[in-house]
């Protein structure tokens, strides 16, 4: 059993070595993940989803809440994130090049053209921002390359919905998410890290884990610091 449903409610089954059942809401749209010890039977699995539905939709919620506040309008005063920290957008008109640059660790001003559409400002932030991550990545690379002894062979930027990174082991070809220079930069380093060890360990499994201690030996504060907008629920016994 991989899939559960309840009702209008898909629950993610995952059958793993642990103790206790753990049940997590996860962004962007509220998917639910039950990670269950690996012997627990079906029937037991169905009713603790019952017992904590009404959890689980109180979570949903909460994302449906957040994506009704979350588009930005790039009008001044709004909030926007880099590299972990909290900037206030300042909208400044100009006929010269629309541009953008920070001031005094607070503002990030936009120079755009006045009467530019939403579309026109976001596509500035959004470029500005691919710039500033595409600068930082080889850095990492390179010093991490040299610690691990293995060679990336190309690298690149997109926006992903769901993972952090990725890697091509075969092409030993990493993939990095956009959104990542809004966060910290031991974030940006951490999945950078993540995504080369899997040219020494494709799988996550024991291997993996000792190879990110040696490298990174607080990744688990970083992983948990990524993931802050996952809803977790107790670990519930059974
Ligand atoms: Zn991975």
């Amino acid at each position: 059993m991989n899939q559960l449903t309840i009702g209008d409610t898909n629950l993610e089954i995952i059958r793993k070595d642990i103790k206790n059942v753990h049940l997590s809401v996860h962004p962007p749209d509220g998917r639910v993940r039950l990670a269950v010890p690996a012997k627990m039977d079906e029937e037991a699995i169905r009713l603790f989803a019952i017992s904590k539905l009404s959890w689980i939709k109180k979570q949903k919620a909460k994302f449906n809440n957040q994506d009704r506040q979350s588009p930005r309008e790039f009008v001044s005063g709004e909030s926007h994130y880099y590299l972990g920290s909290r900037y206030i957008l300042n909208v400044i008109e100009t006929s010269g090049k629309q541009h953008i640059e920070l001031k005094n660790n607070k503002f990030i001003n936009l120079h755009v053209r006045p009467n530019s559409t939403v579309e026109k400002r976001e596509r500035i932030m959004t470029k500005w921002y691919r710039e500033q991550l595409k600068e930082m990545i080889p850095k990492y690379i390179d010093k991490w390359q040299n610690v691990m002894g293995v060679q990336v062979n190309e690298w690149g930027v997109k926006l992903m919905k769901t993972k952090w990174g990725t890697c091509n082991i075969e092409a030993n070809r990493i993939w990095i998410n956009l959104e990542l220079i809004k966060k910290n930069p031991r974030c940006i380093e951490y999945i950078i890290v993540h995504e080369m060890v899997h040219l020494l360990e494709r799988n996550h499994n024991d291997r993996f884990n000792a190879y990110m201690d040696k490298f990174i030996p607080n990744w688990k504060g970083i992983r948990d610091e990524l993931n802050d907008m996952i809803y977790e629920s107790n670990k519930w016994s059974y």
